[in-house]
């Protein structure tokens, strides 16, 4: 059985909590699925409409400070971002995603309680291949100073992000990673995050009702109001980045290509996929077989299927 086979859980996951914009409690079971199926939200509560919501860029509906799915009904799920980053980080292609509210739990605001809690669970192996998307051209979006890019590179995804918060703790941060190669715990542990002053902002739009400092790093102009601290000194920019992996995996497959992102998020992660997908040329999907994989891909699949 080839490491760069498709992968499932080995057997049911079940989680409950609250969603942080919802700020209702949800219960959220992950079960296994077959080769090919891929990962797809299944709302259990939806009587008489279709109940499933695929997790692709074309079914994204809103982006407003989480990324929200849709399906043909109106159905919709969402924050899938954090838990979506996680099934991306652990190579996880096939799973049915049961939820009875709209909104994914957020537990802890990072994505590593799914890490953990999916790896207790245990993650199967198939003997069919892995799909890839590799870019083959450039391809940006650019809104101001605002922007992401897709290069082409030949054996990764990197992802190079920066943020440029004036005027508060967060300041200015740039991390970059290569996501087949590096340890991510400092991506899958950073939580997200918020000022305090546009709480109230936020509350009077109908967002961030579950929002607490249990599920989110809270800044009040140059303090944080987290007594814990922060999990790493690069906390902002690392979560961006995790929004970003979870945000790429609505292609529908693992991504090779090379990412750079300044004070981007949800929407420019979104537009960037719209745009990628609008030309053919812009992009390859093929199976991933031994021998056209880089090494260190090798290696990290090798590590994740005794994970
Ligand atoms: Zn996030």
């Amino acid at each position: 059985m080839s490491i760069l086979n498709q992968k499932t859980i080995n057997s049911k996951i079940s989680v409950s909590g609250i969603g942080l914009h919802s700020g209702k409690n949800v219960n959220l079971n992950i079960l296994p699925a077959n080769p090919n199926e891929g990962i797809s939200f299944k709302r259990v509560d939806i009587v008489n409409d279709e109940k499933i919501v695929s997790p692709l860029f074309n079914n994204v509906c809103d982006t407003n400070l989480c990324t929200t799915i849709n399906n043909h009904a109106g159905v919709k799920v969402s924050t899938i971002e954090h838990l979506m980053a996680a099934l991306y980080i652990l190579g996880i292609d096939n799973v049915v995603i049961e939820l009875d509210s709209q909104e994914v739990p957020i537990l802890d605001g990072s994505s590593k309680d799914w890490i953990n809690i999916i790896k207790k669970a245990g993650i199967k192996n198939s003997n069919s291949p892995i799909k890839v998307i590799k870019i083959n051209k450039t391809v940006e979006i650019r809104n101001s100073d605002k922007f992401i890019r897709a290069d082409v590179s030949n054996i990764n995804l990197d992802i190079d992000f920066e943020i440029k918060y004036p005027n508060t703790m967060i300041g200015s941060q740039r991390n970059k990673i290569s996501v087949y190669n590096d340890n991510l715990e400092d991506i899958y542990n950073s939580r997200t995050f918020c000022k305090y002053e546009d709480i109230d902002n936020l509350k009077r739009l109908g967002l961030a009702k579950g929002g607490s400092l249990d599920n989110a790093l809270v800044i009040d102009k140059f303090k944080l109001l987290n007594k814990e601290g922060l999990r790493n000194n690069k906390e902002f920019v690392n979560h961006k980045i995790l929004d970003c992996i979870g945000d790429i995996y609505l292609s529908g497959y693992k991504v090779v290509g090379s990412i750079t992102c300044s004070q981007g998020g949800h929407s420019l992660t979104h537009q960037l996929l719209v745009k990628l997908f609008s030309d053919k040329k812009n992009y390859s999907v093929f199976e991933l077989k031994g021998k056209n994989l880089p090494h260190s891909l090798i290696e990290k699949y090798q590590l994740k299927s005794i994970a």
